[in-house]
């Protein structure tokens, strides 16, 4: 802890060395906007000069969310450590414009993992391990260490899901433990609730609401802030019945918005941050939310609408893609246009369906993604890109499908293919490199987060992110085929990013065509409101411009 932490996070007449903890909880039922709310206060601490960690915690069993299914689960989000995590952790780093790590994102599966391997190791000296202490002591360790390693201000956790959920009760009582262990008032509890309308007239309920305060005081914890979900502001009427039942001083509206990213600016607005220093006993300062403003209007004031076209087998599920939604919009924000989608579900699409498909539309994502489903249908897609000048960016899967459009359609390797589709291809212009074979246990085999490149001057990619090294995150087993590069060069293709050894393609692009890049990386998960991903930027902005 620096001195100036001291300094300006010390409570009057309390000579407090120790960070401050704020928790975030949900009642009545999830996906009320938790994510977004604890992200907004950490902005908002962040705004008024101090340092914030984020930890969201997930109540399930998986030691982390590599191998979850993205249409239940949504989007798996990897960090530059290579952690495969929630995607509320994008959100966190796309508010906060800063880059997490392992330690920020806590599940149920890593705390028990830790304690079994104690357990194994003698470490519990002979004692009987049990949920309390042993299990509740690991999570508050957690977050201690968190706070520590960070040297941050301020640890604001997210217990996902809500607080009556078998599931975070291990969570919970370690959030009661920590309040009563810590000195003075350094933990704080926001309690994010519902608070439906019924029946014609709309009249605002806040039962739930009172149920929930009562489940969550069950477990011994008092919240000191509500914040209720509604669609509008909540009477003044309700806020007043919430403070008599709930016992609590601060109750905070929080309406639909038109975007997530209006969230900081609403809630400073709306008192929140005075609530939570009251709560903390720490100084009132004003944030400074000048560029959330800027964004936020230049985001819901764009003047034209482009159509992106996206491919994927996930098109039933849109949270599988937030991060590609999200930089889309952080960059139309910058180009001053907005975006609608167009999916094009893929599976069977031939090449007069990818026409039909297309025509019309300003430009084309292929995302990433696993499996042979669709893959067909996606290379159709990338040639009717390639031959009408039609603006494409390739994540990942959508690099490899690049390549193997070009090896069959222009360089003529018929049959070109990857071994994840087709096995006995005469052609693998994607490949297992040597030092990936032979590792065939599913969880965290990949190449996984922050890998460095080397830009080629004079190309697109070079130009867009105006640096020759970089490093962006990947989540892959496959790679570019080295055998194949000359052939593919020799045909007009340019591998402008590769790895420092050389040897791994991680940029190409067509040098004639209007925008036609794509990367072996995930370049969606560094891309925030207040700076828009170059790539994404460079593609909105030949999207919106007109075919010359
Ligand atoms: N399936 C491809 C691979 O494993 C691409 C993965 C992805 O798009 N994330 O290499």
């Amino acid at each position: 802890m620096t001195p100036k932490h001291h300094e300006k996070n010390n409570v009057k007449g309390q000579s407090s060395t120790s960070p401050k903890y704020i928790f975030v909880t949900g009642g009545v039922m999830s996906g009320l906007g938790k994510g977004i709310l604890s992200s907004s206060i950490s902005v908002l601490l962040e705004a008024r000069g101090y340092t914030v960690a984020p930890i969201k915690i997930d109540g399930y069993l998986n030691v982390d969310a590599g191998t979850m299914n993205p249409i239940e689960h949504g989007e798996v989000f990897v960090l530059d450590d290579g952690t495969e995590c929630d995607m509320d952790l994008g959100n966190y780093e796309r508010f906060l414009g800063k880059s997490l790590n392992t330690e920020n994102s806590l599940t149920t599966g890593r705390i028990m993992q830790r304690v079994i391997q104690k357990e194994r190791r003698g470490e519990y000296l002979g004692k009987t391990v049990q949920m309390i202490p042993h299990v509740t002591g690991e999570i508050k360790q957690w977050i201690k260490r968190t706070a520590k390693n960070s040297g941050a201000d301020f640890v604001v956790t997210e217990i996902g899901g809500t607080v009556g959920d078998l599931e975070n009760q291990m969570f919970i009582e370690a959030a009661r433990e920590l309040h009563s262990e810590e000195p003075g008032k350094n933990v704080a509890f926001v309690h994010l609730t519902l608070v439906p309308v019924m029946g014609v007239v709309g009249e605002q309920k806040s039962k739930p609401t009172q149920h929930s305060i009562k489940e969550l005081q069950h477990l011994g914890i008092q919240p000191d802030i509500i914040v209720a979900r509604s669609e509008k502001m909540l009477d003044k009427k309700i806020i007043q019945k919430i403070k008599l039942f709930g016992d609590v001083d601060h109750v905070i509206s929080d309406p639909d918005l038109k975007s997530i990213y209006e969230g900081p600016v609403f809630f400073e607005n709306e008192g929140l941050m005075t609530a939570i220093e009251d709560t903390l006993g720490i100084t009132k300062k004003e944030a400074n939310t000048k560029d959330w403003k800027n964004f936020i209007d230049s985001l819901l004031d764009g003047e034209k609408t482009l159509t992106i076209a996206i491919t994927g087998k996930y098109t039933q599920l849109h949270d599988a893609y937030t991060s590609i939604f999200e930089s889309l919009s952080h960059a139309s924000a910058k180009n001053k246009v907005r975006y609608k989608l167009k999916w094009v579900e893929t599976t069977d699409l031939s090449y007069d369906d990818a026409k039909k498909a297309l025509s019309g539309v300003d430009g084309i994502i292929v995302p990433g993604g696993f499996g042979s489903r669709g893959v067909e249908g996606k290379i159709n897609c990338v040639r009717y890109a390639r031959e009408n000048n039609l603006p494409f960016l390739g994540l990942c899967y959508g690099m490899q499908i690049a390549t193997i459009e070009y090896a069959r359609n222009v360089c003529g390797l018929n049959g070109a293919n990857t071994p994840e589709v087709d096995e006995k291809t005469p052609h693998p212009v994607i490949h297992v490199m040597e030092s990936q074979k032979g590792i065939d246990n599913l969880g965290g085999t990949m190449r996984l987060g922050a890998y460095p490149a080397e830009l080629q001057k004079g190309t697109l990619v070079h130009e867009l992110y105006g640096k020759d090294n970089i490093t962006e995150r990947h989540r892959h087993r496959y790679e570019v085929n080295p055998e194949y590069i000359k052939a593919l060069e020799n045909k007009g293709i340019i591998f402008s990013g590769k790895s420092p050894s050389g040897d791994l393609m991680e940029f190409l692009e067509l040098p004639k065509h209007r925008f036609f890049v794509a990367t072996q990386a995930h370049p969606e998960f560094k891309s925030r409101p207040l700076l828009p991903h170059p790539l994404f930027d460079g593609f909105v902005r030949a999207c919106s411009t007109k075919k010359g």
